[in-house]
């Protein structure tokens, strides 16, 4: 994936729903994606790649596990990307309260959704082009400012945690490269259930867009699908 005759992007966390839509919606465009899935065989992005094998490959990293981070960082040397995403994310009760919550279901929500993506930022930055993008999925629920009604107090707490963790990359990593913290809206996922208001054909494609068009512009920037800033 060194070559520079087409894009290429790592998305990590890409075996269903968004990730794999995102991988989906790049391949369209002409891209060559990696996207990695955990253990499973069987997921609609082992379908693509059976369909594209020449532009879509996969490779393997639960992001909780910092071995396996570090497995993966060994077997991706030498290659570059023009753009890593991490889009892995998980959720717990949305009426679950911070005074309710398990001490174990708040760890597990936190390190999936804010320790670990940073641990894999951290780890495979030195793998994005010099003038490429690093994106992770974050969730308008992560805005503190927008924060009127409470409800989804962790999976808010976790989005806002990892918001501020890369706010800190960003003022350490001052070299070009653009960033981003997505928000795609509340999408039709399994994670964002039945009742959600956007299908992923209207939030991913707009996703893309949004991210492309952030390339060249060095920096930090939180923005939704349809490339608004957010505020923080
Ligand atoms: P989803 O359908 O539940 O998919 C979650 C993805 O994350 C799957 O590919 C899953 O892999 C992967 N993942 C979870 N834990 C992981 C781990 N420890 N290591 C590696 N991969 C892991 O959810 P989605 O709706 O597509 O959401 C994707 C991202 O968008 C998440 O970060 C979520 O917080 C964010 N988001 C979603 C919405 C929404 O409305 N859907 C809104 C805002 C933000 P497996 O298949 O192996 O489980």
């Amino acid at each position: 994936m060194t070559t520079t005759a087409h894009q290429t992007a790592l998305i990590i966390g890409a075996s269903r729903g968004l990730g794999h839509a995102m991988a989906e919606e790049l391949v369209k465009r002409g891209w060559h994606v990696m996207g990695t899935t955990r253990n499973s065989a069987d997921t609609p992005l082992h379908g693509l790649s059976q369909r594209l094998p020449e532009r879509v490959h996969i490779e393997h990293v639960d992001i909780t596990m910092p071995d396996q981070i570090a497995a993966l960082h060994a077997r991706l040397a030498g290659k570059t990307f023009d753009m890593l995403f991490v889009n892995a994310g998980v959720t717990n009760n949305p009426q679950e309260t911070i005074g309710e919550v398990p001490t174990e279901e708040f760890i597990r929500v936190m390190v999936t959704n804010a320790l670990s993506p940073m641990r894999v930022v951290e780890a495979l930055y030195g793998l994005v082009a010099d003038d490429g993008m690093v994106g992770v999925m974050s969730s308008g629920q992560g805005s503190v400012s927008n924060n009127t009604n409470g409800m989804r107090e962790v999976y808010r707490g976790s989005k806002a945690a990892l918001n501020t963790f890369m706010r800190s990359f960003a003022a350490r990593h001052r070299d070009g490269r653009a960033m981003v913290l997505m928000a795609p809206g509340w999408v039709r996922t399994d994670m964002g259930g039945a009742d959600a208001p956007l299908t992923v054909e209207e939030s991913i494609p707009n996703v893309v867009n949004t991210l492309l068009g952030a390339r060249g512009k060095p920096g930090l920037q939180y923005l939704d699908y349809l490339g608004r800033t957010v505020p923080w």
